[in-house]
């Protein structure tokens, strides 16, 4: 099969048209059609000679992701289903106006992707490993799941524009040309690698897609504002640390010690915290102050108050701020989130260890947003027709 050309970097592409004898400034024009006016198809880019248009098609794929089931929730949290070309569904969810939950500017509008079709590392309250693993996303797919929300929202935008122009009282004709996608401004502007997946677990297509969507010719969103989150995979923590680019990094901790994180983290057994804590401060070392603990609040499991001092000693260490987060109700599991009250009191004994810490009122709970959750009754629902 042919790569998708969204799958390539600059470099790639333009060693490609030397050795094809194409002028490079080619490769330029192909960008802007891909990632500024995210066109769908080759005859869209209209500058570029019909020969070479052949050329690349018959060297290129140039996939774009269906769109299945969009759910929005009643704060306008979104959350995208897509179909790959297997047939396999993965999500998206857009989350606007995002307070400055890792770090990062609060901004406008963050995305969080999915990396992997299910995932393989079976936490126990999550539904994207409940069906097991079926394979990695390819650097193009992790990529397209950007572009297809961007011309998501574009197709919303249009309409409101026609509108305002009207209400300017200007009498021109309407367009009548056809016209290319319109180029607009940016949308996405933070990315968290958080969606179905162990990110970590399929690291050189997650690096490759990071670094297209980090480019200037590409998605041009800067690497702090790239939040990545694994379950605690603590030789790709230390791989990372040494990359160039300037990722953020979230941990999933949900369990401060051992013996409760081995209870519904797998994962733990493989890496346990402290090997994992040794990774994340080489990480934080190279990289400064860059880690964010995500803890799930699960009632009876980890929301005790005995957890609050362990936690509070490992945040103290890698310099990390605390993700408190309410567990979204998954159909099927027994677990369920705390009262408000047994939140509220995490939080305060945690501040009161003079630890950064968050307890987020989760948007989205509404629409099924903790991941995996949409793909997960969606199969379902197809299986039973
Ligand atoms: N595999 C990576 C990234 C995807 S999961 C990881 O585990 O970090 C993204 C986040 O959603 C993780 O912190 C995960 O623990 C959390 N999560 C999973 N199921 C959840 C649920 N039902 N409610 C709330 N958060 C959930
Ligand atoms: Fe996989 Fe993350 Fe879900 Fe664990 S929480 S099963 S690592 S997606």
């Amino acid at each position: 099969m042919s790569p998708d050309i969204k799958s390539q970097t600059k470099e790639e592409l333009e060693s490609q048209f030397k050795a094809w004898g194409e002028p490079v400034y080619r490769v330029t024009q192909i960008l802007e059609w891909l990632y500024v006016h995210r066109v769908t198809n080759w005859g869209a880019m209209t500058n570029i000679p019909k020969a070479l248009r052949q050329k690349l098609q018959e060297h290129y794929s140039l996939g774009v992701l269906e769109l299945v089931r969009k759910q929005g929730s009643r704060d306008t949290t979104q959350k995208f289903l897509w179909r790959l070309a297997d047939h396999s569904l993965i999500e998206s969810v857009l989350i606007p106006a995002n307070p400055a939950l890792y770090g990062e500017v609060s901004d406008r509008h963050t995305l969080c992707v999915s990396t992997q079709v299910g995932c393989a590392y079976g936490c126990k309250f999550c539904a994207s490993g409940l069906e097991g693993w079926k394979r990695n996303l390819s650097v193009d797919e992790i990529v397209e799941q950007v572009l297809a929300v961007e011309r998501w929202n574009t197709q919303q935008a249009l309409p409101r524009r026609s509108e305002a122009k009207a209400g300017t009282g200007h009498t021109e004709a309407p367009e009548t040309t056809p016209r290319p996608e319109p180029a607009l401004p940016r949308f996405i502007d933070n990315l968290v690698i958080m969606g179905m997946g162990e990110p970590l677990a399929n690291y050189d297509n997650l690096l490759k897609a990071l670094k297209i969507l980090n480019a200037p010719w590409g998605g041009g969103i800067g690497a702090r504002k790239i939040t990545i989150s694994t379950s605690g995979l603590a030789p790709q923590i230390r791989k990372l640390a040494d990359e160039p680019l300037q990722f953020r990094l979230a941990l999933s901790l949900h369990g401060a010690t051992d013996e409760t994180r081995n209870r519904i983290m797998p994962v733990n057994r493989k890496y346990p915290l402290k090997e994992l804590t040794a990774a994340c401060e080489y990480y934080q070392q190279n990289k400064g102050r860059m880690i964010t603990f995500e803890y799930i609040l699960i009632a009876g499991v980890n929301d005790g108050l005995d957890q609050v001092v362990p936690l509070a000693k490992l945040a103290r260490k890698l310099n990390a701020k605390v993700n408190l987060i309410p567990y979204n109700k998954v159909e099927d599991l027994p677990w369920e989130r705390p009262t408000e009250t047994a939140q509220e009191a995490f939080l305060a004994a945690l501040e009161k260890q003079k630890i950064t810490a968050t307890l987020r009122r989760e948007k989205g709970h509404d629409i099924d947003a903790a991941c995996g959750q949409l793909r997960l009754k969606t199969e379902r629902e197809l299986a039973a027709l």
